[in-house]
């Protein structure tokens, strides 16, 4: 019996020993590791930028009138959109397809400027400004993501486009296409001065703004200003927590409303639902592949009276519902606006966010139909980082 207990007690030193190599292994090799991916990370933004930057010098050289259209970059599955105002820049990143804007402006008269946007349509561009010498360009705004320090240019973190984190913006555009003014802002921050100065906000002076897509952006503006605070994350509502035990953000935390109410949280509803064999309209918008549910699809199931879908609009509802009640108390808007890919799913979204803003902040006595949709679409965006640009050059 001693033997046995000895041979016993040898093998767990012995196993003690191993486990101890093999920590200690893993920590010599965890940092090389490490060190890789950034390199690798490294590259490919550089890359990224390059891109960018190389189309928008290609316009400027060229001096002419941007044309209206697109390229797409099969690589980098990038779509660059030109329209005689401006450059928006889509950029697809796996999964968690996300967008940021690069917008050049022509230095016209403002309001010769505004003449031509229709805003009954909210459609930019509609009758383009003949003869536009993109030679008279006043400025550049670039609309990030993410957390960008306004004064230097520097990217600290996009939680959806990891790829870009830590680029100076302003150097890498000025390296590339010169002396233009370039100003960098949160890209919710834009599409809340958009909405305030010429949508749905222009007639109040205290709004709350969310811009619902892949991520969830926010913005907050207060006495006729859009408020960034001192280390710029007013606003960042994405990461208000709002399930505490829930699933995990692309920010690092967990239960964060973007990961509760955002892109993929419901295209994973949806398909949670289908897993269960329930029998629903999306399945077959999508020819049964789940790969091809999208907020869109679900939407349009909800609109046709889709139980399932109907359900997944209600819960994802109730979260941006929740998260308003919070931003309430917050900061007292005078109106609620949605913007974004997702708030263009109409009632079937906004019926469940009122219901439950009525249910749950009594206290505020908010009037729910003060929540509306964002009015310039997916515009807000390019008409906020031209009043940027506009109000920075005075
Ligand atoms: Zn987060």
């Amino acid at each position: 019996m001693a033997s046995r207990h000895n041979q016993r007690a040898f093998t767990l030193v012995e196993l003690l020993v191993v486990t101890t190599i093999i920590s200690s292994l893993i920590g010599l090799l965890l940092p090389a590791v490490q060190a890789a991916r950034e390199a690798a990370r490294r590259i490919a933004c550089a890359n990224h930028v390059k891109q960018i930057t190389m189309a928008l010098q290609n316009h400027i050289s060229s001096r002419t009138v941007l044309p209206s259209g697109c390229v797409v970059d099969q690589s980098w599955g990038t779509t660059y959109r030109y329209h005689p105002y401006d450059v928006i820049n889509e950029s697809q990143n796996g999964r968690h397809g996300t967008s940021w804007m690069l917008h050049i402006l022509p230095y016209i008269e403002q309001q010769y400027l505004f003449d031509q946007w229709d805003f009954s349509t909210n459609v930019l561009g509609n009758k383009p400004v003949a003869n536009t010498d993109i030679s008279q360009l006043s400025g550049i705004t670039v609309a990030v993501p993410g957390n960008v320090d306004r004064s230097t240019g520097l990217i600290i973190e996009c939680p959806n486009l990891p790829v870009i984190d830590g680029v100076n913006i302003v150097d890498a555009f000025q390296e590339a296409i010169g002396d233009y003014p370039i100003f960098v802002a949160n890209d919710a921050y834009c599409a809340t001065l958009g909405e305030l100065r010429y949508g749905a906000g222009r007639d109040v002076e205290n709004l709350l703004m969310l811009t619902l897509g892949t991520g969830i952006g926010g913005g907050i503006a207060l006495d006729n200003q859009v408020c960034h605070g001192p280390r710029n994350m007013m606003g960042e509502i994405g990461h208000m927590i709002i399930v505490p035990d829930g699933p995990r953000c692309g920010c690092g935390n967990i239960g964060c409303f973007e990961a509760v109410a955002g892109k993929q949280a419901i295209i994973d509803l949806a398909r949670c639902q289908l897993q269960y064999a329930r029998q629903s309209l999306i399945d077959q918008l999508c020819g049964g592949d789940p790969e091809k549910i999208t907020p869109q699809v679900v939407a349009e199931a909800a609109r046709q009276g889709d139980e399932v879908a109907v359900e997944v609009m209600n819960n994802i509802g109730y979260y941006i519902g929740l998260a308003l009640c919070n931003g309430i108390i917050m900061c007292d808007p005078d109106l609620i606006i949605l913007g974004g890919g997702i708030a263009a799913a109409g009632e079937v979204l906004f019926a469940p966010v009122r219901r439950t803003v009525r249910y749950r902040s009594p206290y505020s006595g908010f009037d729910v139909s003060k929540i509306v949709p964002a009015q310039l679409g997916n515009q807000a965006g390019i008409y906020g980082a031209a009043a940027l640009v506009w109000e920075n050059l005075g």
